[in-house]
C-alpha cells in the first residue's frame, strides 16, 4: 500500500548542524498530521525534503509513492505548499497572487474555485489590495488558497499559525477541519503544543529527532508521572527554589504556575509544601492536575 506520506531513516545535515536524525513514520490517507516542536527542531527541513526543495542526505522519502529525489516532478504537481515565510508575492494584489499560483500549475481560477471557495470568499472582497497590506490572519488565507488552487491531494503548512491572532489560529484550524472532510492530506507543523489535539495524531520532534508519535490522547495517556501545578506569592523565586530541592525531577513555568515532578515514587506533596514554607514561600497551593502535550513533551525532553 501506498501511503500518501512515508518517510524512512531520513537525515539531513547542514554543515556540522543535524537538522534531522534519521526519521521515519508514515502518514495515513486523509489524516491531519502535526509535527510539533519548538524553533529550530527540524520542522521546515522535513517538510522541504518532502516538497523536493531539499534532498535527504540519507534515506528515503515518498509522497503518493514517488520519490522525492527522483520523482520531484510528478510530486510538484500533486503537492500544496504553504512555506513558514514569504510565500506570497507582497507586490500582488490578492487576485494577482491567486492567478499567478493558478498559472503555474495551468489551470485558472475559475476552473477550481469551488476547492478554495470556502477559504478564498473570506478575503475576495479584498481582491484588489497587495499582499503585503493585508492582515496576519488574511496573509494565511490567501497563502493556502494559493497553496490549494491546483487540487493538491496531500498539504504540507509549514508553522501556519506562528504569528496569527488568536481568533484567526481558531478559524485556521477550522479550515483545515473542512479541508480534511474533502479527503485531503494535511501535514502541519507547529510550535504551539495546544494545537496538537486538533490534530488526528502528532509526532513531538525536538533536535531533529522524533520523541513520539501519537493521537493527542495516546500521548497524555502514555504519561506515566504525577504532575503537580504549584503556586506560591513568590513566582518570581519559586524556579529557583524547586530546583533546590532534593526531589524535584522537573519544575517548568506554565502560564501563571509551575507545573512540578518529583523524583520520589509516591510523591509527598506535604513535604513539598514545608519545603517551601520554609524557604519563605505564603499561600502555597500544590494541586494534583492532568498533563497536557507540552507536559509530556518536558517528560520526554
Ligand atoms: P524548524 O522549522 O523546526 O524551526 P529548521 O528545519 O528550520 O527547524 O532548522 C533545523 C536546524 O537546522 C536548526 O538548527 C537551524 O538553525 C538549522 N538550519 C536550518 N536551515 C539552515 C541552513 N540553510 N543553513 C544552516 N543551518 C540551517
Amino acid at each position: 500500500m501506498n501511503y500518501p506520506v512515508a518517510i524512512k531513516n531520513v537525515s539531513k545535515s547542514y554543515r556540522k548542524v543535524k537538522a534531522l536524525s534519521n526519521i521515519s513514520f508514515e502518514v495515513n490517507k486523509g489524516e491531519l498530521f502535526g509535527i510539533i516542536g519548538p524553533d529550530g527542531a527540524g520542522k521546515s527541513t522535513l517538510f522541504r525534503i518532502l516538497v523536493t526543495l531539499l534532498k535527504p542526505d540519507e534515506g528515503e522519502a515518498f509522497v503518493e509513492g514517488y520519490n522525492v529525489v527522483n520523482q520531484f516532478k510528478e510530486i510538484r504537481k500533486i503537492v500544496g505548499y504553504m512555506p513558514g515565510r514569504f510565500s506570497l508575492y507582497q507586490d500582488l494584489s490578492v487576485e494577482e497572487n491567486m492567478n499567478f499560483f493558478a498559472s503555474i500549475f495551468k489551470t485558472t481560477v475559475k476552473e477550481n474555485y469551488h476547492l478554495v471557495k470556502d477559504i478564498y470568499s473570506q478575503i475576495e472582497p479584498f481582491k484588489t489590495r497587495l499582499a503585503g497590506k493585508l492582515s496576519g490572519g488574511m496573509k494565511q488565507k490567501l497563502a493556502l488558497s494559493c497553496a490549494l488552487i491546483h487540487s493538491p491531494t496531500v498539504l504540507f503548512l509549514d508553522e501556519p499559525t506562528t504569528g496569527v491572532d488568536a481568533v484567526s489560529r481558531k478559524e485556521f484550524w477550522e479550515m483545515l477541519q473542512r479541508l480534511k472532510q474533502q479527503g485531503i492530506t494535511i501535514l502541519v507543523s507547529t510550535p504551539y503544543m495546544d494545537e496538537a489535539g486538533l490534530c488526528d495524531r502528532v509526532a513531538l520532534i525536538q533536535n531533529g529527532e522524533i520523541m513520539e508519535i501519537d493521537s493527542p490522547e495516546g500521548i497524555i495517556g502514555n504519561y506515566t508521572k504525577n504532575l503537580y501545578k504549584v503556586k506560591t506569592d513568590k513566582m518570581f523565586e519559586i524556579i529557583n527554589d524547586l530546583r533546590d530541592y532534593q526531589y524535584t525531577d522537573t519544575a517548568y513555568r506554565f502560564g501563571d504556575s509551575i507545573h512540578f515532578t518529583s523524583k520520589q515514587e509516591n510523591p509527598d506533596s506535604d513535604e513539598l509544601l514545608s519545603y517551601l514554607q520554609g524557604k519563605g514561600h505564603d499561600n502555597v497551593q500544590i494541586n494534583e492536575i492532568k498533563p497536557d502535550v507540552e507536559d509530556c513533551f518536558m517528560a520526554l525532553m
